[in-house]
């Protein structure tokens, strides 16, 4: 039935972050939308399911050459807000708020599409469910079913039955964790870790994680309370996002219980807690340069409890080990989630993906024709994959998948082809302007994907900065800047410039931050 292709819309915006060993000199990696470009007319919306980086980071890229309203849950929908204020984007998305527990629904063309609450790391993750012409697609996003989680907002597995018992064409399911056997333990387990050492605590209290786990932030606020204490937050995301929670209600503040960095010095040592990010050992986080000393407020000492509140994100292991020998020179004590067992400390971090069990009763409850294993490395999408033909789908109606590949479905059979939608690439231009000026603060970044290996072609990426840098040279001060008219002109000339010397014309980015 044609009219399932006919009116496509996308599910999630994220970048990746790069292996450094695989792409050298990258930050971060945006998808190839060349495709979706070419088919914008017909994109009716997009719908986010979870508000981290990976899921959403790519917005204010990808956003203005796809425009469409963006359909999300409540809490996402506050956290793209604040990221397109920070991206001072040109146009204006629409933002358009559906609630998961009511089971809205919204009809875009041929399909209806709605949200179903999940349990993940961060308020409000959704998976996404499409009803089609030819059948009933459900991508989870990121998820795993929490028994017991700390808000109170279970996933939603009586639809996830319904849905299952009227049949389920496809789903797609997260495979980040599928490789560990049994089930992810409750984020509320951790809080009576946090009572354990709060209770052992004679001095301050350092307790750093990650700035989108608002219920662990909110475990932390319950715990000062508890044990008469104040609490500080510091650094940018951890402040901005416990401002935003606390604004939309995701995390509940008793009265006066907050206090200024500043001002928690000046405290007993043993009535303030501070909490921060860098509990991966970020070299530029908060926690890291109160180690170093490099912190206008806190520099550890003797007495300090730290405790760091995540696991070793796999790829950070020397970061994340290292800082924490720059805590201890200091005098601090040391709490670390994958070393507790040495303290007699309970679980201080949780996953937030389906382990092996959570997965094989999701396929059972839903009974899918068809499975594809999404989020994740290969070995991980083939474990995936394998859960999913004990639970009972076909082996020749399971699909491991690559970037690029498409599956195509009809209401007698899937169909698979390996298209490569790569095009010639996308070439993007990222510069840091004063706001004042309008002038260039430092060297303009350039990040290549699907175009050129950079690596290779030095050269041509330094040619192509040194338009960069003239471009803003030749645009004169004092006259009003019109962004989008110069982004458009410098398009062209990188564009030119590219072409001439490789014959091809990857889409080009640019891309202005203005600080
Ligand atoms: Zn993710
Ligand atoms: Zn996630």
């Amino acid at each position: 039935m044609p009219p399932a292709r006919s009116r496509p819309s996308t599910i999630d915006m994220g970048f990746m972050f790069p292996t450094p060993t695989k792409q050298p000199g990258v930050d971060y990696m945006i998808p190839d939308v060349s495709y979706l470009v070419k088919n914008k007319h017909k994109i009716r919306g997009h719908f986010l399911t979870h508000a981290h980086e990976d899921h959403m980071g790519g917005i204010p890229f990808i956003l203005p050459q796809l425009p469409a309203p963006i359909y999300t849950a409540r809490f996402s929908a506050g956290m793209v807000e604040k990221k397109l204020v920070e991206y001072h984007l040109q146009t204006q998305p629409q933002l358009r708020v559906m609630d998961p527990d009511k089971h809205e629904k919204v009809q875009l063309g041929a399909f209806t599409v709605e949200l179903l609450r999940v349990t993940h790391t961060i308020p409000d993750a959704c998976a996404v469910v499409i009803k089609t012409p030819v059948g009933t697609i459900i991508n989870t996003g990121d998820w795993r079913d929490d028994p017991t989680p700390v808000d109170g907002k279970l996933m939603d597995n009586q639809r996830m039955a319904e849905l299952g018992k009227e049949g389920v064409l496809l789903l797609m399911s997260d495979s980040t964790s599928c490789e560990f056997v049994g089930r992810q333990a409750s984020e509320s387990d951790i809080a009576p870790s946090f009572d354990d050492l709060f209770n052992r605590a004679q001095g301050r209290i350092i307790l750093a994680s990650f700035s989108s786990q608002i219920n662990r932030i909110q475990m932390v606020v319950d715990a000062t309370a508890r044990h008469g204490r104040k609490i500080a937050f510091v650094g940018r995301s951890m402040l901005a996002n416990v401002e935003l929670a606390v604004k939309m209600g995701y995390i509940k503040m008793p009265a006066g219980l907050v206090t200024r960095v500043q001002d928690a010095v000046n405290l007993p040592d043993n009535q303030v807690v501070i909490m921060c990010t860098g509990s991966q050992g970020e070299e530029n986080s908060a926690l890291t340069r109160m180690g170093t000393g490099d912190h206008q407020n806190i520099k550890i000492k003797p007495g300090d409890s730290v405790i760091m509140s995540s696991s070793i994100i796999p790829g950070n292991e020397r970061s994340g080990v290292g800082s924490i020998d720059a805590l201890l020179r200091e005098g601090g004590k040391v709490y670390h989630h994958v070393f507790r067992e040495l303290d007699h400390v309970g679980p201080l971090h949780v996953g937030g993906h389906a382990k092996r069990d959570e997965i094989l009763d999701l396929v059972r409850l839903v009974q899918p024709k068809y499975f594809i294993p999404i989020h994740g490395e290969f070995h991980m999408m083939v474990r995936n994959a394998e859960a999913a033909v004990e639970a009972g789908v076909p082996q020749n109606n399971v699909f491991v998948m690559d970037n690029g590949d498409v599956l195509e479905l009809a209401q007698n059979g899937a169909l698979r082809d390996r298209l490569a939608m790569a095009g010639d690439g996308v070439f993007m231009v990222i510069a840091t302007v004063s706001r004042k000026t309008g002038k260039l603060v430092s060297s303009p970044d350039i990040i290549s994907r699907g175009f050129i290996y950079m690596k290779e072609n030095e050269e041509l990426i330094n040619r192509a900065r040194a338009e960069v840098r003239k471009a803003f040279e030749r645009r004169g001060t004092g006259e009003p800047i019109d962004w989008a008219k110069f982004k458009l002109k410098l398009r062209d000339e990188i564009g030119d410039l590219l072409y001439s010397k490789t014959k091809r014309s990857p889409m080009i980015l640019p891309v202005i931050n203005e600080i």
